[in-house]
């Protein structure tokens, strides 16, 4: 039979474990951030997101692909279905789990020594510890390459100075994976952000992403021993496999924002009357509904198909290029036709259409804008760099 909120058949893909990983989270998200989440929106702000935090912790999935040190070990499949569906509630709580896990989890997990996989990771992973990633800089954004942050030795300690700008979880978290030059090329750091010398302002007035933290990390001299440089990478390769990481879940997690506007419009249109009947009734608003349905289910499939080959470790950067390009330019696409068709409700906060449209605007821009994805994949097909 033809389920419309599966037209594809694409549950049959799933094994029982994905199914119970994806339904914890649906219903962790609608007890938890579906009833409130309009009012968080409003206000610009997560209240309560120590707490949040914990609660993921404890459904496992925070770090949930990585393995041993209290993570859950999860296959990426089943990492992905869980940012869809915490992204179907609102991107702001799926960012603040792929901040956690693919971003400061994952440089720890990667490229640390023992003692800090052993320091950081098990709390971490309960959410007692919240991460964020420090990478983007005022005047260094798409290309982190020219960052200005600067970590000079003095005997065996380092000395961090620099700005970093738009960091999700900032001012909440506990511990930062800072990334900045030294006479060696760029480092990771691992910065306890009650170091002297660290502060984390909000950045307030977004028109996106507002129930997420969003702040600056300002570093003044911050010192820090010998042992909190990530031992195992040096150079951009660092930060840029912590990033296709967090992309992969993005590939994923944006289909959820996709899916909760389309089901929106969907049973908007069967029920709003005009002209004498439902606005479902009428051939625009069915070319709409087909196109958006068209969309949203290839985009699951792509992710699906991506999710498969990195658990089979064959998935290229490219590849998570490919997704992150198509799925959240749909994404946005789908969310904004659905606007349309809830008409002026389209704009309320009463339904969820327009807070994922406009959460999308900085999906669109982080983790690689759409250009740079579209940069790394002309590279790829024409074997010419268009960067500079
Ligand atoms: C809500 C939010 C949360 C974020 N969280 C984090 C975080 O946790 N950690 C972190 O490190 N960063 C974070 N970021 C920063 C994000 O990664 C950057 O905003 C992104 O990399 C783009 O950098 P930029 O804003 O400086 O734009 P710019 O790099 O200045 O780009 C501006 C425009 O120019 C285009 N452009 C740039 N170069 C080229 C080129 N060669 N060819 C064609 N077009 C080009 C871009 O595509 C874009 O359209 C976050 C951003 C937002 C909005």
């Amino acid at each position: 039979m033809f389920d419309p909120h599966d037209p594809l058949g694409i549950e049959d893909l799933l094994s029982p474990e994905d199914i119970a990983v994806r339904d914890t989270v649906r219903r962790w998200a609608a007890d938890r951030v579906l009833p409130h989440i309009a009012q968080w929106y409003e206000a610009g702000e997560l209240p309560g997101v120590r707490e949040l935090a914990r609660e993921l912790g404890s459904i496992g999935a925070l770090g949930m692909q990585l393995s041993g040190y209290g993570c859950a070990g999860a296959s990426a499949v089943q990492y992905g279905l869980a940012c869809l569906e915490l992204e179907a509630a609102d991107s702001g709580i799926r960012s603040l789990v792929s901040v956690q896990g693919s971003l400061a989890m994952y440089a720890i997990h990667r490229f640390g020594s023992e003692e800090q996989k052993r320091q950081w990771l098990p709390s971490m992973a309960a959410g007692e510890t919240i991460g964020c990633f420090g990478l983007t800089e005022p005047d260094h954004g798409s290309d982190p390459a020219g960052m200005r942050t600067y970590a000079k030795r003095d005997g065996s300690d380092w000395v961090l100075t620099g700005r970093k700008m738009w960091i999700t979880n900032g001012s909440v978290a506990g511990v930062a994976v800072v990334w900045a030059r030294t006479d060696d090329g760029i480092r990771g750091f691992v910065v306890p952000t009650d170091s002297p010398g660290l502060s984390a302002p909000e950045i307030r007035h977004k028109w996106s992403l507002r129930a997420s933290v969003t702040s600056e990390l300002v570093l003044d001299e911050v010192r820090l021993p010998a042992d909190a440089v990530l031992p195992e990478v040096t150079g951009l390769r660092g930060p840029l496999s912590c990033l296709s990481h967090a992309r992969y879940g993005i590939v994923w997690g944006s289909m959820g924002a996709a899916r909760t506007s389309f089901e929106t419009a969907l049973d908007y249109a069967r029920t709003r009357e005009q002209f004498g009947k439902p606005i479902g009734g009428f051939q625009l608003t069915q070319a709409k509904l087909a196109d958006m349905a068209v969309e949203l289910h290839k985009g699951i499939l792509l992710a699906h198909h991506l999710g498969r080959r990195m658990d089979a470790g064959s998935l290229r950067p490219e590849q998570v290029s490919f997704g992150k390009l198509n799925n959240v330019r749909e994404a946005i696409e789908i969310c904004r036709t659905a606007r349309t068709i809830l008409g002026a409700n389209g704009i309320s906060l009463e339904y969820p259409v327009m807070r994922h449209a406009t959460n999308l605007e900085s999906v669109l821009t982080y983790e690689g804008t759409v250009e740079m994805h579209q940069l790394v994949l002309g590279k790829a097909l024409t074997g010419l760099d268009a960067f500079r």
